[in-house]
């Protein structure tokens, strides 16, 4: 499953941290739109929560819910799923030795050993399992970081993790991958915030400070924060989260990914330059920066060609075909005096079954009056599905693992089509190779995985 996650730590207990967590979904809000939830700690009514399917202001819309999550310390997670019973929202919260609230994202790749582990207790997700085994190692009185190095340990998988106990006890955990972003910041010695994206330090006025390392833990309680490199960082960062996923004011693994983004439009230009056109305009929101790199590179002017309507909604990750073509239109109006007459470069950011750039493509060139429609997309070709947790859609729905280039060109109706390459991400990413997941575009995956129900 896709998610975003977030834990804060207050070290005063004056804090209200509830609102500080829903900020904090708030600039998360891009990783997932199915559900959400939040869970605090006061010390002593253990632990609160509120969760729902829904956009994050819309599940805590009314002021008392945010009230009623009283405590200085606060989980929080929203997802790509939805899930039609609420009780299998994150954060999960599961009845073990120390109740536990916990939330991750990516994917469990060793199901069936680790349910073993927790017979005959049967969680009813990889949420839950982790959270009964991190909550039965605290039984025997163990220390929360050596359970959570245990459970490093037991779990193959791609996966960052928060959890919080009764007890007041937060844990942050990053695999030894590092797959899945995950970044740590504080607000002085007032609270600790550690959260899939550095955005979210920003959003609730913390300092971002690093990474966490893959491989890493962070623990928060009441009189200390610990940190442990429990296993040796294996990086395989997944180069779709620079491409597309993350927010353009994030840093993640070290790499800001505006510069990511302005070094794609460049590479784009330099690998597919239109000669011709006249203008180049970039489909809102994730392409702008590739599309005002591109412009740039080539000598030709930038322009906006599209309003939005209704909230940013990512069309490529909604679930059901007519929820995508909602998406689509409430996404993008072209403005018909910017393309009207005109030779454009439309650069976009991804292009997975097809269906939304023949949507503009037929919009711009039959209603708007584009003279040419050039497609540039600023990821290589996306050919296979993510076996990490990321909504990439089955093989057979992916356009580019039948079609080439040519051929796409012609279903989407645009005079030319390209992807950037898989060489030129690289690049633009300057991050060697090696380190990188780049399974759904190549089909080589770093991480064995076979799929265990
Ligand atoms: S397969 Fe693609 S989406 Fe999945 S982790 Fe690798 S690069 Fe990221």
């Amino acid at each position: 499953m896709g998610s975003g996650i977030v834990g804060i730590y207050g070290f005063s207990k004056l804090w209200k941290m509830a609102r500080f967590v829903y900020y904090a979904l708030l600039a998360l809000q891009h990783r997932g739109q199915e559900t959400c939830g939040i869970v605090t700690y006061d010390g002593k009514g253990g632990l609160y929560s509120h969760k729902a399917g829904g956009l994050v202001d819309q599940v805590f819309s009314q002021p008392e819910t945010l009230e009623n999550l009283r405590g200085w310390v606060g989980i929080g997670c929203v997802t790509t799923v939805a899930e039609k019973d609420p009780s299998l929202i994150q954060p999960a919260i599961v009845e073990g030795p120390v109740r536990t609230a916990l939330c991750f994202d990516g994917k469990i790749l060793n199901l069936k050993s680790l349910r073993g582990k927790v017979s005959p207790l049967e969680p009813r997700s990889e949420a839950e399992l982790l959270a009964l085994i991190f909550s039965q190692k605290l039984e025997g009185g163990l220390h929360p970081v050596e359970a959570a190095s245990q459970l490093m340990g037991e779990v193959k998988g791609v996966y960052s993790l928060v959890a919080l106990t009764e007890r007041g006890e937060m844990v942050a955990v990053r695999d030894p991958h590092g797959v899945k972003p995950l970044a740590i910041g504080s607000f002085g010695f007032d609270y600790g915030v550690v959260a899939s994206e550095s955005c979210v330090i920003d959003v609730i006025g913390a300092d971002f400070k690093s990474d966490v390392q893959p491989g890493e833990i962070y623990y928060f309680d009441e009189y200390s924060i610990e940190r442990r490199q429990a296993v040796k960082p294996k990086p395989k960062y997944c180069a779709f989260e620079h491409v597309y996923l993350a927010r353009p004011d994030s840093i993640v693994n070290e790499v800001p990914i505006y510069n990511t983004r302005i070094s794609i439009g460049e590479i784009l230009a330099e690998e597919h330059l239109a000669e011709n056109a006249d203008l180049v305009l970039g489909v809102p929101e994730t392409a702008i920066p590739f599309a005002v790199a591109y412009a740039q590179k080539a000598g030709k002017p930038f322009g906006l060609g599209f309003v939005q309507t209704g909230r940013r909604i990512r069309s490529a990750i909604k679930p059901t075909q007519f929820e995508r073509l909602v998406g689509v239109q409430l996404k993008l109006n072209p403005i018909k005096s910017a393309i009207s007459g005109r030779r454009i470069v439309l650069v976009d950011d991804s292009v997975v079954r097809g269906t939304t750039t023949k949507n503009t493509v037929n919009l711009m060139r039959n209603k708007m009056g584009a003279r040419e429609v050039h497609v540039r997309v600023g990821s290589p070709r996306i050919v296979t599905p993510c076996p990490y947790g990321t909504e990439v859609p089955e093989k057979d729905e992916l356009i580019a693992a039948h079609l080439s280039p040519g051929e796409v060109s012609k279903v989407v109706g645009a005079d030319s089509f390209h992807w950037l390459s898989i060489k030129g991400l690289v690049k633009a990413l300057g991050i060697p190779r090696k380190n990188l997941c780049l399974g759904c575009f190549t089909g080589k995956y770093p991480i064995p995985f076979k799929d265990e129900k």
